[in-house]
């Protein structure tokens, strides 16, 4: 059956990307929550026909790792679309200071599962591999969203804020990664896994803006530096696998095939790790986090 605006209840605003906003809604018919995006594209309808077609593919992306896709409609040159409800919300809201060994291994291993799933099950390539695209919820799981399946789609998004944070491969960013086909190559959505685990074990984005002058000058670092590392106190298992997600050439990063029979990840799945007890905790720590800026917010006009 096909979902319409007229079936939905409006609450609250979950977040908002560059491109849209999302919101939780009600499916009054089913009583099932859900998060709907909101794209503004200024197209024809056969345009956005077109996109909604492309979109019906993500009907087959069913796996325990990839959120679930409910349905998409447009109204008024806008794309709204509907998918499963994440009640702990994108993983750079909850990492805070940086997220542990144990659980980091536990969500890189959905993150590669499901990318795996993706390219073998339904040959996509994510292309947008980053912290906001990983969402968990309270039973711990961890799950894939907003993975580039249609091209009429891709091509209508301005892409305005290119740089600020990037999470492209080095031979994106030169942009030799596009062959004549025009296809990316698996080994760039390698790069921004390894990249993402970064962030979430530090806590904020491996290149910190105020380090460099400009968007020029980060991006210059990301292409001609050292790949990043992650801290310390991370186990040398943890930092080989890294290693091999961020080498600089892209044919020497590891597979998916390769990454899930690294000790890092077969470890992992031996090892008890109580998922919804950390995003519990996570959860109320982003609470006192907002509650504070609020509490400072309101300091700074009295
Ligand atoms: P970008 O525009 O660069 O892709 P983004 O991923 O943060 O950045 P959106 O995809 O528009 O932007 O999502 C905005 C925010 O909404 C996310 O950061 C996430 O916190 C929240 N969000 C998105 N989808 C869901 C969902 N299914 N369930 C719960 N929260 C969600
Ligand atoms: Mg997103």
């Amino acid at each position: 059956f096909a979902i319409n605006m007229d079936q939905l209840q409006l609450d609250e605003e979950l977040g908002k990307g560059n491109y849209g906003t999302v919101k939780k809604v009600l499916h009054k018919p089913t009583k099932v929550a859900m998060a709907m995006k909101e794209i503004r594209l200024e197209l024809d309808d056969a345009k956005l026909n077109g996109i909604l077609m492309e979109l019906d593919i993500l009907h087959r992306a069913v796996s325990p790792e990839i959120v679930e896709f409910y349905g998409a409609f447009f109204i008024e040159s806008c794309v709204y679309y509907c998918m499963e409800y994440m009640d702990a919300g994108s993983v750079d809201k909850l990492q805070g200071d940086g997220i542990p060994e144990e659980v980091l291994a536990r969500i890189t291993a959905s993150m590669v599962r499901g990318l795996k799933f993706l390219k073998d099950e339904l040959q996509i390539i994510h292309r947008d591999v980053k912290p906001t695209n990983v969402l968990m919820n309270r039973r711990g799981q961890v799950k894939l969203c907003d993975f580039g399946v249609s091209g009429q789609l891709e091509k209508s998004l301005a892409k305005t804020n290119i740089g600020c944070q990037s999470y492209m491969a080095p031979e994106r960013i030169r942009g030799e990664s596009q062959n004549n086909l025009g296809t990316y190559t698996v080994s760039s959505d390698v790069w921004s896994l390894g990249l993402s685990m970064i962030e979430m074990a530090l806590g904020h984005y491996p290149y910190p803006p105020e380090t460099y002058a400009n968007v020029f000058a980060q991006l210059t670092a990301i292409v001609d530096g050292d790949p990043p590392e992650l801290p310390e106190h991370f186990s040398a298992t943890s930092k080989d696998f890294v290693a091999r997600c961020l080498h600089k050439i892209p044919e020497r990063r590891a597979t998916y095939a390769e990454l899930l029979e690294h000790p890092f990840l077969v470890e992992d799945s031996t090892r008890e790790v109580d998922m919804p007890a950390w995003v519990e905790s996570a959860v109320e720590a982003r609470q006192n986090r907002t509650r504070e800026q609020i509490q400072a917010a309101q300091d700074a006009m009295s």
